[in-house]
């Protein structure tokens, strides 16, 4: 943490001390902020607002029942997954007994937001610049409000939700700045109307080819009276705007209108920490928390948002610094394995236009779309159907070792 602050850089604390204060009003910070304040705790929100997050909105049903998500807040509810080849090949895999949510960030986040307040959260609009100690050891957060103007406040705690390249975890936490990244873009288009041949409003479209993304995929989204269509890569020599521009006519929405043009960072992997052994912990992308392979991090945030909550709630019960450690623990325990599974899997399935090919074509197996979908609905690993797992295992070592015919 930077305490050497020339002093006519610092501010006084305003008076009071703050049970936790959160930086970052994203999914992460807001379901960390609710908790707190639901238990009774004076928390800060803290947002800078002005800008919507870049984001192609794919909720699944879990985090939906987790985090009592509203009918009002889904767009559209995708009911069906494309999966297109390099060769144009197509896979349709429909969704079983449920559908992918579909949410407009400019709403949800706000939302998120009202309802941390309306639980008790003070919700503040600054930009946070850096945390230092007062002579007490508590910690200062010092953030810019709109006007420009310094503020400073006292906490005993900190949770940073700040997002990819959180100024908080660099801070604050050692190996933050380790930290790696795809870089995703994505256009806002308005849907055509009438609908093309191409769209169905109930389906999400992920194209697996090389000139669209050389190491992820790309993706057409369907939001209601709007469509997300965008993708990313850790190559930062490949032109994501040209791809989406492809992507966009390969779609048959080359003519479509464009409402907005966004991108952003995505973490490739959870950070080596998530706290300063002290008082300050991470969560959500600021933690590096994206799932690989498939960028899914609403519900990973979420859930960090809640677990960083909970480790805070301990460390206010008890002054125990090390109540920390347990929001890592506790996340990795339950998604860590299939973080390590999914890195393998985009590492060696997305690594080549042959490799992507024997993917899509592996992806027409009923058992493999029956447990990739439960495990990304639902969130658990199946152990429910070894069989299936077995035949999935044998089909996938044929397919790579080229045995298997495409
Ligand atoms: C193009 C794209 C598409 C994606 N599509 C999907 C998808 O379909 N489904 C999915 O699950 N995930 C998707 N993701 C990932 C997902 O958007 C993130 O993982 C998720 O938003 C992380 O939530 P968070 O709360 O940790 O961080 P964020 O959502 O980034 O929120 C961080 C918040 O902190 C605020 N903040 C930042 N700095 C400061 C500061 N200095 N002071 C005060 N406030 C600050 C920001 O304004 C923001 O509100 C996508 C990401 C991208 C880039």
């Amino acid at each position: 943490m930077n305490a050497r602050v020339p002093i006519d850089q610092q501010t006084a604390p305003e008076s009071g001390t703050w049970d936790a204060v959160v930086v970052g009003g994203g999914p992460a910070g807001a379901t960390a902020a609710r908790l707190l304040a639901q238990r009774g705790h004076r928390v800060l929100l803290l947002e800078r607002g002005g800008r919507i997050k870049p984001c192609g909105g794919a909720i699944p049903p879990r985090l939906i029942r987790d985090f009592d998500i509203p009918d009002t807040q889904l767009v559209a509810r995708a009911r069906q997954a494309r999966m297109i080849a390099p060769s144009t090949k197509r896979v349709d895999i429909p969704i079983d007994n449920g559908f992918v949510g579909m949410v407009d960030r400019h709403r949800f986040d706000p939302w998120l937001r009202e309802r941390a307040a309306h639980s008790g959260a003070q919700l503040r609009a600054g930009n946070f610049v850096r945390l230092t100690r007062d002579a007490d050891g508590l910690s200062v957060v010092h953030y810019r409000a709109d006007a420009g103007t310094l503020h400073a406040v006292r906490t005993r705690a900190v949770i940073g939700a700040d997002g990819a390249r959180s100024g908080v975890a660099l801070q604050a936490v050692p190996g933050a700045e380790r930290g790696r990244f795809v870089f995703a873009y994505h256009e806002i288009l308005r849907t055509p109307a009438p609908a093309t041949p191409d769209h169905d409003p109930q389906r999400c479209d992920v194209y697996y080819q090389g000139d669209i993304s050389p190491d992820f995929y790309g993706w057409v989204f369907p939001h209601g009276d709007t469509l997300s269509v965008g993708t990313g890569s850790a190559d930062k020599g490949f032109s994501l705007r040209q791809a989406v521009t492809a992507l966009r006519a390969r779609a048959g929405m080359g003519a479509a209108e464009v409402l907005r043009r966004e991108g952003a960072p995505i973490p490739m992997k959870p950070l080596p920490r998530w706290d300063n052994g002290r008082d300050v912990v991470l969560a959500g992308d600021a933690a590096g928390v994206v799932a690989p392979a498939s960028g899914e991090g609403i519900y990973y945030a979420m859930l960090g948002g809640q677990l960083a909550a909970e480790a805070v709630l301990e460390l206010l019960a008890t002054g125990r610094p090390r109540a920390l450690r347990q929001a890592r623990r506790r996340f990795m325990a339950e998604h860590g394995r299939v973080f390590q599974v999914l890195g393998l899997m985009q590492w060696f399935w997305y690594g080549s236009e042959q490799r992507r090919e024997r993917f899509v074509k592996i992806c027409e197996d009923k058992d493999v779309q029956q447990l990739t979908f439960e495990s990304y609905m639902n969130k658990t690993l199946s152990r429910r159907r070894p069989l299936a797992q077995l035949r999935i295992f044998l089909k996938d070592t044929a397919h790579l070792l080229g045995l298997a015919r495409l």
